[in-house]
């Protein structure tokens, strides 16, 4: 599942390879992927690709002042191949043929149909609904009168950093980290934080300029079809934890997990299994 980190090497990598590449066709093999109709994706035929930005967890991909926005969702992923998609590909869904043979493409395995993209006037994406309701973005840290009150909500920690409309970038994998950095409990209420605690979290923010970079050493020009996150708390349950040797737990919930280190994060103790208490009730 694509965050802001991996989100943000992509339109780098994307951005490098091809800016000044010249749009030669562009279709939609998914039926559902396109948001908007008008004007067609056809429009982008003739056009130059000029560049690609990250905004929250989702890339902008301009074509002078046409630009496609695109969500990722947790399967899509955009690359960029020296060949044309084979009509068989049942996993294509936007396909950008440049004049120079290459071909962006958004690919989603699965049979469900979430990654989704938009043609929009270039100067209308951050107006677009989607873009519009994102809180500051997470990375680089906004400033820590804005973090403080973007998360200033009586709501745990863990489900309000991955709120985008509170704060942008942030998954279910980096919350982890950046909790962990921070010594706090996934259960901790944002509007409960001592001062001391909402400097703390502000400050461990930088665990996702850290990805950026990890990224930026160990991915060549080529966008890769998974990335290996560097994490080091989230899923690593019964590992002893980095930094006090204490053991990570784990809490799960139906689709998604949360680890944490109880020595640091939670005062010692042991969270409860929402999985297992709800089957239990
Ligand atoms: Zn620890």
């Amino acid at each position: 599942m694509p965050e802001l980190p991996e989100v943000e090497i992509v339109t780098r990598r994307l951005g490098a390879s091809m800016t000044g590449s010249e749009v030669e066709s562009a279709l939609a093999p998914g039926m559902n992927v396109m948001k908007t109709f008008d004007p067609p994706l056809e429009a982008l035929a003739g056009r130059e690709l000029t560049g690609a930005r990250r905004v929250g967890k989702m890339v902008v991909v301009e074509f002078g002042d046409l630009a496609l926005l695109i969500h990722l969702m947790s399967a899509g992923k955009l690359r960029v191949f020296e060949k044309r998609a084979s009509p068989r590909d049942k996993a294509s869904r936007v396909l950008v043929r440049l004049g120079d043979g290459h071909e962006l493409r958004l690919r989603e395995a699965g049979t469900k149909q979430r990654a989704w993209a938009k043609l929009l006037p270039t100067e209308a994406v951050d107006a677009d609904e989607m873009v519009a309701r994102l809180g500051p973005e997470a990375w680089p840290p906004p400033p820590l009168e804005r973090f403080a009150a973007a998360i200033d909500l009586p709501r745990h920690l863990h489900p309000l950093l991955r709120h985008q409309s509170d704060l942008s970038g942030i998954g279910r994998s980096w919350v982890d980290e950046i909790l962990w950095e921070a010594r706090l409990s996934p259960f901790k209420k944002g509007s409960e934080l001592e001062r001391e605690e909402v400097e703390r979290l502000h400050a461990a923010l930088h665990v996702l300029g850290d990805a950026i970079e990890h990224y930026e050493e160990t991915i060549g020009p080529e966008i890769p079809e998974k990335f290996d996150k560097p994490l080091k708390i989230h899923k690593h349950e019964g590992d002893p934890c980095p930094r006090c040797g204490t053991t990570i737990e784990a809490v799960f919930f139906s689709e998604h997990q949360t680890n944490y280190c109880p020595q640091e994060q939670t005062g010692g103790r042991i969270l409860k299994d929402r999985r297992l208490s709800k089957l239990l009730k």
